[in-house]
């Protein structure tokens, strides 16, 4: 019987390996052998440790559905041969990639933790070795043979998230991420103490289930005071569009204007999803608690509650690519499918 946890490394891109171009001044990402070279604690550890790099690293901001698939893929191959993965990312998107995993890969039971970092792994200030070492122990930590945690996380300056109820707050500090909806999962300090409550619970029983059909067809309407009709009216009435997240006003509330009513209607006759989520990155959208949400209630618009921006946008690609029946897609979508919602 093995022992050792195993680890699979996979090296997206990201500043954590990127350099400086002599010419130009930018940051790029450099390839995965580097990388290791600048940490050899890696050798170091009681963890087997195995890597995939992309062949192309990316700056995150290129991150899209066929590199989520491929990465879903490549968890999928490799998932019985390790208890754990650790993904390298670019910080700038990482938390919509960690949310697009966690509706991607069901029934999960092994931990996926996304980190990156905030200065290059080969500047002496570099967030980068802490945040992969922790990332990596992370990945590996077993409790009666079981591993501790059984989702899509993002490990970030000595903590650790449930990936798909955080949002990247700040590009300057190494606190990078907040989840300000859901306490994180773990702090790392002397030790790695985690908050079992906080946990999904695994699904052991149940098969890893991947599903990698998504689709984009969606809009989103940040309102604002004084917004221009014919400009949002061109977005509820673009080609194709399958789906739209408006971004409301506080507690869920929106413009009364009959313009604006009147395009909501027409929309959802046409059987397009109207996904409600609030500006507000703390609190949730409750319909029907003002007058300015009511109408919204009523002509079918569907509550968001406390999803962010990230997941929903993630989540509504996810249930679009099930081609379920509309009643089925809206009540999927109001469910707590993965720890990302308070229902
Ligand atoms: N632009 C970088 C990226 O997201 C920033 C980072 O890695 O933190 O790929």
């Amino acid at each position: 019987m093995k022992t050792k946890s195993s680890v699979l490394l996979i090296y997206t891109g990201g500043t954590i390996g990127m350099m400086q171009d002599p010419r130009s001044g930018e940051l790029k990402p450099f390839d995965f052998k580097s990388l290791t070279k600048q940490i050899p604690e890696l050798t170091k550890f009681d963890i087997e440790l195995s890597s995939i790099s992309f062949k192309k690293p990316i700056d995150s901001s290129n991150m899209n559905i066929v590199v989520w698939k491929d990465l879903a893929g490549i968890i999928e191959k490799n998932y019985a041969k390790y208890d754990g993965f650790v993904i390298l990312h670019g910080s700038d998107t990482m938390s919509y990639t960690a949310s697009a995993l966690s509706f991607m890969l069901e029934n999960l039971n092994k931990p996926v933790v996304l980190t990156g970092s905030q200065l290059p792994i080969g500047v002496i200030r570099t967030d980068g070795k802490e945040n992969l070492i922790t990332a990596i122990e992370i990945a590996g930590a077993k409790e009666k043979g079981k591993s501790i945690v059984t989702e899509v996380c993002i490990y970030f300056e000595y903590k650790l998230y449930r990936g798909n109820r955080t949002f990247k707050h700040n590009s300057a500090h190494f606190d990078a991420f907040k989840s300000p909806n859901y306490p994180a999962l773990a702090q790392a300090g002397v030790t790695i103490k985690y908050n079992k409550q906080a946990l999904l619970k695994s699904s052991s029983a149940k098969k890893l289930k991947v599903h990698t059909n998504l689709e984009n067809e969606i809009a989103v309407i940040k309102l604002f005071p004084g917004i221009s009709k014919n400009i949002t009216a061109a977005i509820f009435n673009a080609k194709g569009i399958k789906a739209i997240i408006i971004e409301t006003f506080g507690a869920g509330n929106a413009t009364t204007e009959v313009w604006f009513l009147n395009e909501v209607e027409k929309a959802l006759a046409k059987g397009i999803i109207i996904l409600n989520i609030t500006q507000c990155k703390e609190g949730r959208v409750i319909q029907g608690m003002y007058e300015t949400s009511s109408q919204l209630k009523k002509l079918g618009v569907i509550g968001g509650s406390d999803l962010t921006f990230e997941s929903a946008i993630t989540k509504l690609m996810f249930l679009l690519g099930q081609k379920l029946k509309p009643n089925e897609l809206k009540k999927m979508l109001q469910t707590n499918l993965r720890g990302e919602m308070t229902s």
